[in-house]
């Protein structure tokens, strides 16, 4: 018989959120396996100088759980790790969680109708599994030659030292993801000099922040209407950026040039040197990649003691960084904003195998990136995989979050009014969810726009764009809580 109810692995905000919606459907009695030493996922892991969210707080955040002391319209990293803190303190979560413990491998028991996690202390037993490993998760460091024989410090942005003191010092950063557009400025600050090696250039529009005021959040404490009225309008907003801008990319050209337009303003006006610019200027379409937000960017490199360098990295010498014309920048510190392994490291984190011994990465693979709903996946009973293909639904995360808990809800609520032992989506469901969500995506930047020089994680190996969920937020959540029983079959009774 399972020990667990569920098994949830991560204790990011989507780990959380899922445990939540256990305790609602009252299956409490479940643990959160972590691989970390604390809870909150990507916002207990980067503490890089400069972090915050780039989606207003108000919005990234739990509908039903608000917070209306953020100090900032863009909250800095610190503020969401207590926020994190404070949401497992609340729904008494912490309790269930066991840090530092790498789940190796997940396998369904067919027999016993049970999922079985294999731990580095053990094994594991649970009904369910859900996964919540996030997207982002996976650091990634380019197996540059030499790299090993550097002398000076390395430092990946997600293994930021609480006490790294770069003052006066010779930096590289090999990045110019939205990590490397929040650390540079602050880098820039307090380096003697500083080198940006740029492959590929990132759009960058303003990012209109401010402090919160007192009386504001003194407001959103005392009448929650007003704050879930300020979270609506910025939903809306990000809403109509995400289906006009990206997803009906075909149909609305011009919204989509019109942010490209905004950020070539914001980089004229922000740079000086012309041959600069040039070099900044993205090559592909908006939205092909994840664009940044940043008002200081651009303007770091009108310094005299910052450079932009776009020549190619041809190895790691003990004293910098060699390029392929033969030239040599030196560096006592090099910072890699080189991001994450999202395809071949996370799709799925860890090695999870259903029906019939079938792997689930290996699957993948060999056929397409898939999951119904993106959330659950044929041969895999009782799994709930919730960071999954077509899954990111809407630019905030939480939006995908709740569309998930919601699915859940519905799922297993039918599982407990069958009195059923198991669920899995059927061939059909799943086949058809793909059919759509691909179509779907062919008016989408991805499909109709020219994404073909942006190196962007938005697209899988076999070049599919299967990360992002190509409908409305509005959407997934109407079908979370609206799709066909009969997609999935119920078998069994509980042991
Ligand atoms: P990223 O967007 O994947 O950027 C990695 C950077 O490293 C890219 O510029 C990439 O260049 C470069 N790189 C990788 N391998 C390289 C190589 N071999 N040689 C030279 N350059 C190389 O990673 P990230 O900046 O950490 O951001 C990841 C995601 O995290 C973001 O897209 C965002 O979703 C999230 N994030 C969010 C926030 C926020 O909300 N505030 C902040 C930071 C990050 P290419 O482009 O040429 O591959």
């Amino acid at each position: 018989m399972a020990r667990y109810d569920a098994i949830v692995v991560g204790a990011g905000f989507g780990g959380m959120g899922a445990a939540i919606q256990l305790d609602r459907l009252g299956l409490s009695d479940y643990v959160i396996l972590e691989r970390e030493a604390d809870l909150g996922g990507t916002w207990h892991v980067n503490r890089y100088p400069g972090l915050a969210v780039d989606i207003a707080s108000v919005t990234y955040s739990y509908s039903f759980e608000p917070n209306p002391y953020w100090s900032r319209l863009f909250a800095p990293g610190e503020e969401l790790r207590r926020y994190a803190q404070h949401v497992a303190e609340r729904y008494g979560l912490r309790r269930r969680m066991r840090f530092g413990t790498a789940v190796e491998q997940a396998r369904w028991d067919a027999d016993r109708r049970h999922w079985v996690v294999t731990t580095g202390s053990g094994e594991l037993t649970a009904r369910f599994l859900i996964t919540a490993t996030g997207f982002l998760s996976q650091p990634y460091t380019p197996p540059f030659p030499g790299i090993d024989g550097f002398t000076g410090r390395i430092v990946h942005t997600t293994a930021w030292p609480d006490d790294l003191d770069l003052t006066g010092q010779r930096v590289g950063v090999i990045g110019t993801g939205a990590t490397a557009v929040q650390l540079v400025p602050e880098l820039a600050d307090v380096a003697a000099e500083l080198t940006v090696f740029q492959r590929t250039p990132i759009w960058v529009v303003p990012k209109v922040d401010t402090p919160i005021p007192a009386a504001v959040q003194r407001l959103f404490a005392a009448l929650p209407v007003t704050q879930r009225a300020a979270r609506l309008a910025n939903t809306a907003v990000l809403e109509a950026i995400m289906v006009a801008g990206v997803l009906e990319f075909t149909r609305a050209k011009v919204l989509n040039r019109g942010a490209g337009l905004l950020a070539k303003a914001h980089l004229r006006t922000s740079v000086r040197d012309p041959e600069t610019r040039r070099a900044l200027t993205p090559g592909y379409d908006f939205g092909c990649k994840r664009p940044t937000f940043s008002n200081r960017y651009f303007r770091v490199f009108n310094s005299a003691h910052v450079r932009l360098e776009t020549g190619s990295i041809a190895e790691v010498t003990a004293g910098g960084i060699a390029l392929a014309d033969g030239s040599e920048v030196a560096l006592d510190t090099l910072v890699l904003a080189t991001g994450f392994d999202l395809w071949q490291a996370n799709f799925p984190a860890i090695t999870v195998r259903g029906r019939d011994g079938v792997d689930l990465g290996a699957w993948w693979r060999a056929s397409r990136f898939q999951a119904y709903e993106g959330i659950t996946v044929p041969r895999f009973p009782n799994f709930l995989s919730l960071n999954s293909p077509y899954s990111y639904s809407g630019l905030s995360y939480f939006t995908t979050v709740e569309a998930q808990m919601k699915h859940m809800g519905r799922l297993l609520g039918e599982l407990a009014r069958r009195g059923a032992a198991t669920f899995e989506v059927t061939e059909r469901a799943n086949a058809e969810f793909l059919d759509r969500v691909t179509e779907r995506l062919g008016t989408s930047v991805f499909y109709g726009g020219d994404c073909g020089s942006a190196r962007s994680y938005y697209f899988d190996p076999h070049g599919e764009a299967a990360l992002l969920r190509p409908t409305s937020t509005l959407n997934a959540h109407r079908e979370a809580v609206r799709f066909p029983l009969d997609d999935y079959v119920y078998g069994g009774v509980p042991a």
